[in-house]
């Protein structure tokens, strides 16, 4: 159990009122409210990486964050999986940042999506010669102080869901399980690789879909503190009930981006800090 502070600010006001510079000491994960849809922005020195970024539509509000971090050049945009709300936006922000990596999942052939927004991110990743690489468990990297580490996919997902990238960003004993939008096979995957123990904050897969949050997988994680990435009143009735339930049973620190808007949590490697946009007293 890590030592954590939740604290409810105008996050944005706060933002632009500091000037906060490009240079972020520890890390700073920022769960950006985009509605029924996932949008990460993980920041740790000078280095950046956005995964996942909504629908088309939101693309304006995603842009509009990266600025106000002073966000010009990302490292990396990871696309979790090829759906909309997820990666609706993605041809937008490549043409709004300089990119230097795009990561996806590898996606079994008869799954590869031919809508256009998936369309349009690869034309314009090909326009600006951002190159694409598929990635697995196994593999990792750094983005700044912190390390990420992709834990999933182990195997080809049978659904686009489960072939989720999952990755799991440790800064000294503070660390962040994003799955996406993994259902239970995935987490089985990487229950049965061994590789799962305690986190800090999980991003709750599916955005707190009942088919996600398996109590096995939340016995192995055993979070400190949950995120739920959903729009309000969206039709999946997404967080569902008995998902809640069973996060409740390791924490009760939930935020969910339908009642706190954008999400933010900083962690200097010891302990962590959350913000959140509005408070839920404010709905
Ligand atoms: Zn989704």
């Amino acid at each position: 159990m890590v030592a954590a502070v939740f604290i409810t600010a105008a996050l944005t006001h706060c933002i632009n009122h500091l000037h906060k510079p490009e240079n972020v000491p520890g890390i700073r994960v920022s769960f950006i409210d985009v509605g029924q849809g996932d949008a990460i922005l993980v920041q740790s020195g000078v280095c950046s990486m956005l995964i996942d970024c909504g629908e088309e539509e939101s693309a304006s509000d995603v842009i509009h964050t990266l600025k106000s971090h002073h966000i010009r050049h990302l490292d990396y945009v990871l696309g979790t999986h090829p759906h909309s709300d997820h990666m609706g936006a993605m041809a937008r922000i490549l043409d709004a940042f300089e990119t230097d990596e795009i990561l996806v999942s590898p996606v079994p052939e008869e799954l590869v999506p031919e809508d256009a927004f998936y369309l349009n991110m690869l034309e314009t990743a090909r326009k600006k010669g951002i190159p694409i690489t598929q990635v697995s468990a196994g593999q990792s990297f750094d983005i700044g102080s912190a390390k990420v580490e992709i834990l999933a996919p182990v195997v080809d997902g049978d659904d686009l869901n489960n072939c989720s990238v999952c990755t799991l960003i440790t800064l000294g004993e503070v660390s962040f399980l994003l799955t996406g939008d993994a259902e239970t096979d995935e987490e089985q995957s990487m229950l049965d690789s061994g590789e799962l123990s305690g986190v800090s904050v999980y991003k709750a897969g599916h955005h707190g879909s009942k088919t996600s949050s398996g109590e096995d997988f939340l016995e192995a994680i055993h979070p400190d503190a949950a995120v739920i990435s959903c729009g309000v009143g969206n039709s999946f009735a997404h967080p569902r009930d008995e998902t809640i339930s069973r996060l409740m049973k390791y924490t009760d620190n939930i935020f969910r981006t339908d009642l706190c808007g954008t999400i933010t949590i900083e962690s200097d490697g010891s302990t962590f800090a959350v913000r959140t946009e509005r408070s839920v007293y404010d709905n």
